[in-house]
């Protein structure tokens, strides 16, 4: 788990500050949370981390949960920095990223895909949001054995969570000034679930008439996407398509390990977190590419509209990219981790 980051003494642009609470994580988590803490340090962000640890507790009735004291840092600043949390296989405690999400009731999983300029990727002008409901679905965990040799797992898909991440989408689209909203589905398959998902996103699009509203079935979004992703603006779907459809766009835009995302939950409750493992294999040698952590830090601080710092780090990130004298070797680089966070550091 992350031990204790060491950081400078605070200084006087403490004043101001907001609160958020950080966990580190498991593995190259709490090398590239001091990457980001660093990084917003040397950018001045007016930002007071807490940081917590997080691991699956015993809590009464033998039921899991997450500490305590994560838990009240976590209702208290509302705000959420959060590194890879590794999980047991088959056994032990559920996913604490599943934990996390439940306990904060984080309905929008949020993840904007933009290329990098200067980082070789398959397209140079990918510029998409994709908006995953994250409670639901196919993910909902009934299944049942049937009989023998038989199993079953239910769809779950509801009025009200459909409503509330269509609605999430539309406000975000105007929020973030984009154009067009498309709902993804296969309700000609599935008339019940998905016709259900999208007759809710058909109604909250009639509030929002000045965002552009689309639909298209999930086979047709995945062979337009990988021909032309630039048609695309901000896309919205069910929790499995979703988790699928995300990592693709990853993909275009060079990986999970230059991705950012935000889960978004009721309460204004709202958790930024880089979507890569642990990666176990480079754990503890300086060698992990911070920059996802890092774009789902400056995700946060537009969330909290903390815009001029948002902006001030993504382009030394970005610039620091494009100069391809400092990268991680993820990255095509032969640069540490420390290196390439000491680069963006000093362009902020
Ligand atoms: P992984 O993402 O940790 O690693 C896959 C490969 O990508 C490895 O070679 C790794 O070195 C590399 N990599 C990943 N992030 C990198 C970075 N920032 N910089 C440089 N290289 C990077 O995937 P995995 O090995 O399948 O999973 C390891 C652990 O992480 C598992 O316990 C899994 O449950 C957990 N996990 C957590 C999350 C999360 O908390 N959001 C997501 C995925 C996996």
């Amino acid at each position: 788990m992350g031990g204790a980051l060491r950081r400078p003494a605070l200084s006087s642009f403490s004043r101001g500050m907001q609160t958020v609470t950080l966990i580190p994580g498991d593995g190259i988590g709490p090398e590239i949370s001091a990457a980001v803490v660093k990084i917003f340090d040397a950018a001045k962000a007016p930002i007071r981390w807490e940081e917590r640890d997080v691991m699956a507790i015993k809590g009464p009735g033998g039921r899991w949960m997450i500490p305590p004291d994560a838990k009240e840092s976590m209702d208290r600043s509302k705000i959420g920095l959060k590194g890879p949390l590794k999980t047991p296989i088959a056994a032990g405690h559920p996913s604490m990223n599943l934990l996390l999400r439940k306990t904060f009731d984080l309905y929008a999983n949020v993840r904007p895909c933009v290329s990098i300029e200067g980082y070789k990727t398959p397209y140079t002008d990918v510029d998409l949001v994709t908006i995953r409901e994250n409670t639901e679905g196919e993910y909902s965990g009934i299944e049942h054995v049937i009989v023998d040799g038989v199993v079953q797992s239910i769809k779950l898909i509801t009025e009200n969570a459909s409503r509330r991440i269509a609605e999430y989408a539309f406000e975000y689209a105007r929020n973030n000034k984009r154009s067009s909203v498309t709902a993804v589905h296969k309700a000609n398959i599935m008339r019940m679930s998905d016709g259900l998902f999208l007759r809710k996103c058909r109604e909250v699009a009639e509030d929002y008439k000045d965002i552009k509203f689309t639909e298209m079935y999930l086979d047709t979004v995945c062979l337009n996407m990988v021909q032309d992703p630039t048609q695309f603006d901000i896309l919205v779907m069910p929790n499995l398509y979703g988790d699928i459809l995300s990592d693709l766009c990853a993909g275009l835009i060079g990986g999970l390990g230059v991705t950012p995302s935000g889960n978004i939950g009721a309460n204004g409750v709202a958790i930024f977190e880089s979507v890569h493992g642990t990666a176990p294999d480079i754990a503890g040698m300086d060698l992990a590419n911070p920059t996802a952590l890092l774009l789902s830090a400056v995700m946060m601080l537009r969330h909290m509209g903390l815009h001029e710092h948002a902006s001030k780090i993504q382009t030394a990130c970005f610039d620091t990219i494009k100069e391809k004298k400092v990268l991680t070797k993820d990255l095509g680089g032969s640069s540490k981790c420390s290196e390439f966070t000491a680069e963006i550091c000093r362009r902020v």
